[in-house]
This record gives structure tokens, sequence and C-alpha cells, in this order.
């Protein structure tokens, strides 16, 4: 059952297919899907004969999100850190403990992912929203198919985007502002134009364009590939991305703490339900 193993690994060739697998909830990810995650990664990490990572999500969607509300949901369950040396958050409250949860399975984890010395690539088929757009955004390539839909609604919970804030940097300003401010989902198509995706597939052969690129990529030297995804992501740090997410990521605590203060909780109010009822598709 989906429940017990939130992810599934298999490698195929000189390719590791990491795949989120919670389809009943739209692969929603608890922390249970985060640790399995980063335990599928390292696999992948440590096996010699794995050249690419490929993430994908099992059903119809690639991820709809951080998991705020399926049964499933284990915020107050305790997982030894692995993102960053903080104490753990279980049985905080207030700030401490979203502070101490957030560095550690959000943003610490994500950008532990970003740092994968193999080149990875987000495969992605229908939603990928709020946090599911986290993780692709930490991918190296982004292969999307043609019904696929982004978005990052978070303004909605009064919240100035999700935490790992890398949206100016991978769709430029404009565009961030306006898929920030509107909360509208913008297409594959859309997507493309901004340079945020590699390559608009159609879906039925997104897992062929998908495996065809990281065949292609596997041919390269394991260790050039690593030294080269490094020197790509540290001119994209010395363009500001690292630190810039370090100071955004105050304004996000400062933000779910205004809400706890003036509201009834973090989030706005808003929950998984509100969330998609609110959602609407962009016009263009
Ligand atoms: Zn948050």
């Amino acid at each position: 059952m989906s429940e017990e193993q939130p992810v599934a690994y298999e490698v195929r060739g000189s390719t590791a297919v990491v795949t989120m697998d919670r389809a009943d909830y739209r692969n929603a990810q608890n922390s249970k899907m985060t640790y399995a995650l980063d335990a599928a990664f390292q696999r992948a990490v440590d096996d010699d004969s794995v050249k690419v990572i490929v993430l994908g999500g099992s059903g119809k969607h690639f991820s709809a999100g951080h998991d705020i509300g399926t049964p499933g949901r284990d915020v107050e369950v305790h997982y030894d850190n692995e993102a960053i040396i903080w104490w753990d958050h279980v049985g905080r409250d207030g700030g401490d403990l979203r502070y101490a949860r957030e560095m550690e399975v959000y943003l610490g984890m994500c950008r532990r992912w970003r740092e994968i010395p193999k080149p990875t690539i987000a495969m992605v088929q229908g939603a990928c929203i709020a946090g599911g757009l986290m993780l692709a955004f930490v991918c190296d390539l982004i292969v999307a198919s043609d019904d696929a839909f982004f978005g990052d609604p978070v303004v909605r919970m009064g919240i100035p985007g999700v935490e790992y804030f890398a949206h100016p940097w991978v769709i430029g300003p404009r565009a961030a502002k306006e898929i920030l401010f509107t909360g509208d989902r913008f297409s594959a198509q859309r997507a493309y134009e901004w340079g945020m995706v590699n390559r608009v597939v159609q879906r039925d052969s997104l897992e062929d364009e998908t495996f065809a690129i990281a065949a292609r990529i596997a041919e390269m030297p394991r260790f050039g590939l690593a030294l080269t995804k490094r020197a790509v992501n540290q001119c994209e740090d010395a363009m500001g991305m690292r630190n810039g997410m370090d100071s955004v990521f105050g304004l996000h605590h400062f933000a779910h703490a205004h809400n706890a203060e003036t509201g009834a909780d973090s989030l706005g109010g808003m929950n998984a339900k509100s969330m998609k009822d609110s959602a609407k598709e962009s016009a263009t």
C-alpha cells in the first residue's frame, strides 16, 4: 500500500527512478515521504551504476504540494534531522516549532537535494503545485507533459511563496510576481517559454522522452557531470539565489507568525480543500 511506502525506487539501466507514490492524495508530501525521498536519493548517489536520477510521481499528478490535510499528515512525528543541525521540532510550539521544522523538511531538504552530485530530472505530469513546484525547482532539468500545470498559490495564505524561494531565478522576476500575485496555475507551455521547463512532450511519451534525455546524459563521465552541476549551481548562487532565499525565508516565517498571531493558525485559515477550490487556470 502506498501509505507504507510513499516512495518507490528502481534502476533502469544507468538511471534511477524515484517515484512519489501517494497517488490517492495527489502525491501530497508528508514527512514520511520527505525522508523516503531522501533515502532514495542517497541510495542513487551511492550506486556507482547510476548516472542520472529521475524524480516522478505516480498517478495523474506529479505532486499537489505539502501535506496539509491527508490522514497520513505527520507533522508531530519525530524523524531524525538529516538536512540541518538543529533541535527537533516535535514538542515545541509557535515559531520555535515552525522554524525548526521548515528549515529541516522544506528548505533544508530541498537544498540538500539540489546538491545531489548526479544530474536529476523532474518528470512532471498533472499538478505540480507549491511543495511540488519546490521539488521540480530542485531538479536540474524538468520534462513536462502537455497536461502538466504549475503554481504557487500560498499568497492566499498571506505567505510570500513557498519555502524554497527559487522563483525569481528560475522564471525571472516579472513572471514570478505574476504567478505569485495571482496564484493562478500556469501551463507547461508557459513554463517552457519562461525557460523553466526543458521539454514539453505528449503525456503518453513523457517517460520515453525523459529516459531518452537521461540516457544521453549518462554517456558523459560521472565526475565531469558532478563538477558541471556544481559549476552551474555555484553560478546560480553567485546570482544571489542562496542569499535571496535566506532573506525570503525570514519573510515567510514572519507571515506564518503574523497568521498565527492574528488568526486561527499559521496557514491563514486555509486548508487543502479551500486552496484547491480557489485554484484557477491562468487565462493565458
Ligand atoms: Zn512554511
